[in-house]
């Protein structure tokens, strides 16, 4: 793993951009992204090569708790304590929680790279609240990307997925197993399967999913920003699909 890439991960982890080294051009012309989807659909593959192709770092919230914990043991702030509970329980973490973190974080909101939101928001309350930001400081969103999957295809994907510690590369012991066995190919780290991939886990998660951050599709479709893609596939033909939703798009937000 490259340097460049360990430092923009730190800047959004340790909540400080001090570091960054944005690697693009003018700010206006730079892709402002949020992916949306149940878990387990494939949005973790999909921003690695989103990010690869378009420079932007992908800011995922989930990442951020799991950094959290294992950055402090699990002994921070009560309000990081309760917000890691929830998270181990597969709920969703209170919204003023998750607003406080990425609001530590607006400056990456702001980069002149641009951005790629994975797992926020996640809720009405959160999407209004990143979109009042991002008008006040004139960031339009490029678009927001919807990854649609049948259900019993998740649930297959996500108890056979393996992360790396290190880098959170997303593997599969079946459909995209790494060429070692529990080793990253990317960066040679352990992988580990996450706590919250457990069966009692997925459809706690799932049903978190349905009620609070479906309504978001509508949300963004009313703002004449949603994109909805198949997630069915492999990752090449789901990220062809999405950028030949895209590229159109960002045509016309900066035209
Ligand atoms: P993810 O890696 O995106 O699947 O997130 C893992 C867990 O972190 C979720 O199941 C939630 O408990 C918590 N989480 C991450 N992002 C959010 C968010 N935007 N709102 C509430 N909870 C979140």
């Amino acid at each position: 793993m490259s340097a460049l890439k360990k430092i923009e991960q730190t800047g959004w982890l340790r909540g400080s951009s001090a570091g960054c080294r944005p690697r693009f051009r003018e700010r206006r012309n730079c892709w402002r992204l949020v992916l949306l989807g149940p878990p387990g659909v494939g949005k973790g593959t999909q921003s690695q090569l989103l990010k690869q192709r378009l420079g932007t770092c992908h800011l995922s919230t989930g990442d951020l708790f799991r950094a959290a914990c294992s950055r402090t043991g699990c002994n921070s702030t009560p309000a990081m304590v309760e917000a890691l509970n929830f998270m181990r329980r597969g709920e969703l973490v209170p919204d003023s929680t998750v607003w406080d973190m990425v609001r530590e974080r607006s400056e990456c909101l702001q980069c002149r790279a641009g951005f790629l939101l994975d797992g926020f928001p996640r809720t009405l309350p959160q999407a209004e609240q990143l979109q009042a930001f991002l008008e006040e400081a004139l960031l339009p969103l490029t678009g927001v990307v919807e990854y649609k999957m049948p259900l019993d295809v998740i649930i297959q994907r996500l108890s056979g997925r393996r992360v790396c510690e290190s880098c959170n590369a997303v593997f599969h012991i079946t459909s995209r197993p790494p060429k070692v066995e529990g080793v990253c190919n990317d960066c040679g780290g352990r992988l580990y399967q996450r706590p919250d991939d457990c069966p009692a886990s997925i459809s706690v998660r799932m049903e978190a999913y349905q009620k609070s951050t479906a309504p978001l599709i509508h949300y963004y479709a009313d703002l004449g920003l949603l994109a909805s893609i198949d997630a069915d596939g492999t990752a090449d033909q789901v990220f062809a699909r999405t950028m030949g939703a895209l590229v159109p798009r960002a045509r016309r937000v900066n035209n």
